[in-house]
């Protein structure tokens, strides 16, 4: 069960990936992905026709959705998996979720306008496939784009995260309710690449505490966010707090991630996967 080729983390032109539902179902299946879910970031406007895509190839399909959460001060992505995408609490839920977020993009473009960097907002949308989730990576775009950055991470080390020009701090939804929506609508509430997160071992400790107290079953092992030594360090996470492990490579594009469709190492053998579950 654990060398199942699953990759249960990806997105699409609905959020900030660049392919369509169908050319990542295409790609996962070509790269032997043999259960798939599509996580677009607070949005299952993809997941028909992910589901469909999925199912003409053969490809076993669980609905996805990856979801922003305001806790203590930092974003914390929880993915949901298994979700019946028309479940009107999740959809609700996200729809609040997404709000606010062209408000923030034009605030985004107004601090880069006042260092020297015009039309920014304009420009970002134009990378959007999705008017409704503008997203830092459709900013980061462009900047690459203008030749403001030579790549994308040059644009996150130094334009869009706190400290730095183009900071917006912005309140997701809550860790409670996210667990919440997803639970509701059926799904397995998952820890989204928790090496990611500047958190003091206490502060990581809190948080999967409270994501346990709230209904969370899940954390990310292996994922195209952790080295190889994060890895062996999640999988002791997982087991210490009895988490059901997911994989995923959070593919986004072909140029820009460095990990691709169902390119991963296997979940190790001594976790129980979240697929177990489903
Ligand atoms: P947002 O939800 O609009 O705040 O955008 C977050 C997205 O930006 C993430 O889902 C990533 O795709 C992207 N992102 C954030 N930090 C980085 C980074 N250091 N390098 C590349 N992409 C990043
Ligand atoms: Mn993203
Ligand atoms: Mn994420
Ligand atoms: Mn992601």
């Amino acid at each position: 069960m654990n060398s199942i080729n699953a990759d249960l983390h990806c997105h699409s032109i609905i959020s900030d990936g660049t392919l369509t539902p169908e050319d990542l179902a295409l790609r996962a299946h070509k790269n032997g992905v043999q259960l798939w879910s599509l996580t677009d970031h607070d949005v299952i406007g993809g997941q028909k026709r992910a589901q469909l895509a999925a199912q003409n190839l053969g490809m076993k399909y669980l609905g996805g959705v990856e979801i922003s959460v305001s806790w203590m001060g930092q974003t914390i992505h929880i993915v949901g998996i298994g979700i019946d995408s028309e479940n009107p609490i999740l959809i609700e839920g996200l729809r609040k979720t997404r709000d606010g977020r062209s408000a923030r993009g034009k605030e985004i473009a107004r601090q880069l306008e006042v260092i020297g960097i015009p039309g920014v907002y304009e420009g970002a949308l134009t990378y959007a496939g999705n008017p409704e989730l503008l997203s830092r990576t459709h900013f980061a775009r462009y900047l690459v784009e203008k030749k403001v950055c030579q790549s994308i991470d040059e644009v996150f080390k130094n334009y869009l995260v706190e400290g730095k020009p183009g900071y917006i701090g912005h309140e997701w939804a809550s860790l409670e309710e996210s667990v919440q929506w997803i639970t509701a609508a059926g799904g397995i509430a998952v820890i989204a690449h928790p090496g990611r997160y500047r958190l003091s071992d206490m502060q990581k400790h809190e948080l999967y505490q409270a994501f346990k107290n709230a209904g969370g079953k899940g954390i990310e092992v292996i994922t195209g966010s952790h080295t190889p030594s994060q890895y062996e360090e999640y999988a002791k996470i997982a087991q210490q707090y009895g988490f059901y492990a997911s994989r995923g490579s959070d593919f986004h594009d072909p140029d820009e991630s460095r990990i691709d469709l169902g390119q991963l190492p296997h979940l190790p053998s001594t976790l129980q996967p979240v697929w177990s579950l489903l």
